[in-house]
């Protein structure tokens, strides 16, 4: 047998998660919500166990045991928790470990549903938040109150405009558990946990399942941590369907060729996009001109599927170039098949202040692309069309 720790991620994605299948190569679908006992002594067990298999569907299921499986290796996790959504997982996460007079220190630039799921509910719970500049060295160590602090929260990189959190300095936190959103870098893109992070989560509605067929959220790390948010998790019901466990798993299997394919396909628009006369900046982790390209390049496998890009002309030319495509579709998702455009300011950021949306940098003009499996060149072809119309 050769060594599965010296195995390449792009096998891990083929080989993992198929503990629940039997000797099938598809992974099995399993719909039921109830498994029954033999007697009294196996329904206790079935009914106390921690992530008690073939019990009841809030507790486990094994398509979703098979998914977890095949995350946690790719991870480098001793175990992960699968949630109806990422938006299940983060809240779920941070319900589990926080409660009323908790801390929590998160950075500025995050998914618009998670700043208002920790601006909203958290401060309802009496759950207190304070908010950094995820860019900054030092910026979470010195938000960090001893013995109050329970959890920090970084994404990276961010939605929408691709800022990184340093990995190493994150993971080296003393105090709070530490928990990265690595969403935009999929599972094959970075290791958070190899960095000391505790928890490593992604909306597996991207990248992960990878075919807009799937919405489902996943947290990998220790299996103790792990097993202390299952408690709650049962209690607060965010439920990974067995369905979209089994689309995304499947979407896992070909996670390595689309998103080489896809990165690869994001450089080259960036690259591209850099020189033109409509367009005032790019940002993409891979580009060199990105502020934090040395981090990208120290801490990433490959620079992710999305770029932003500001229009010289505001959000008047975003409206002309969002009528003229033909190729890229208007969509908010990211991760798919197709290449998708969105404009946050109206429509992920458009709950916003003028000041948040600023401070930011979400302008009128900047325009997010998650890049699918289309041809390049005809990508290429689209932009600069519709780029013209924008000038
Ligand atoms: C989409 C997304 C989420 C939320 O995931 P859902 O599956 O839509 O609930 C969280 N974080 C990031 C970075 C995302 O892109």
């Amino acid at each position: 047998m050769p060594d599965p720790s010296a195995q390449h991620p792009a096998t891990t994605a083929i080989t993992a998660g198929r503990g629940h299948s039997g000797s099938s190569l598809a992974p099995a679908l399993w719909a039921s919500s109830v498994w029954q006992s033999t007697d009294m002594d196996d329904a206790r067990r079935r009914a106390t166990g921690v992530r008690s298999g073939e019990f009841y569907g809030r507790y486990a299921n094994p398509t979703v045991a098979s998914f977890e499986d095949a995350v946690a290796a790719l991870e480098g996790a001793e175990a992960s928790l699968a949630f109806a959504s990422g938006m299940g997982a983060i809240s779920s996460v941070v319900l589990a470990l926080c409660g009323n007079g908790s801390h929590i220190v998160a950075q500025r630039q995050l998914y618009s549903a998670t700043l208002a799921f920790l601006q909203g509910p958290c401060a309802r719970f009496g759950i207190e938040v304070t908010f950094v500049d995820g860019t900054e060295p030092g910026a979470f160590a010195a938000a960090v109150q001893p013995g109050r602090t329970m959890l920090a929260i970084a994404e990276t990189p961010s939605n929408p405009l691709l800022e990184l959190v340093d990995l190493a300095e994150f993971g080296a936190l003393r105090g709070p558990i530490t928990l990265v959103d690595s969403t935009f870098a999929t599972p094959l893109g970075q290791q958070p946990l190899s960095f000391g992070v505790h928890l490593s989560l992604h909306s597996a509605t991207k990248g992960i399942a990878g075919h807009n067929d799937a919405t489902l959220g996943v947290v990998s790390g220790e299996r103790e941590l792990l097993d202390e948010i299952w408690a709650y998790s049962v209690l607060h019901g965010a439920t990974p369907s067995p369905f979209d466990a089994l689309n995304a798993l499947r979407g896992m299997r070909t996670l390595a060729v689309r998103t080489t394919h896809q990165n690869a396909t994001a450089l080259r628009l960036a690259q591209e996009l850099q020189s033109h006369p409509a367009v005032a900046a790019v940002h993409y982790p891979g580009l060199e001109s990105h502020p934090q390209h040395a981090l990208a390049v120290r801490q990433m496998r490959g620079f992710g599927t999305v770029f932003a890009i500001d229009l010289a002309g505001g959000a008047p030319a975003v409206e002309r170039l969002l009528g003229s495509v033909r190729l890229l579709r208007v969509a908010t998702s990211l991760g798919g098949p197709e290449t998708l455009v969105c404009h946050p300011r109206t429509t992920t950021h458009a709950s916003l202040t003028d000041r948040e949306a600023s401070e930011q940098g979400v302008s009128g003009g900047l325009l997010r692309i998650s890049v699918g499996l289309e041809d390049s060149g005809d990508l290429l072809a689209d932009l600069l069309h519709a780029l013209s119309t924008a000038g």
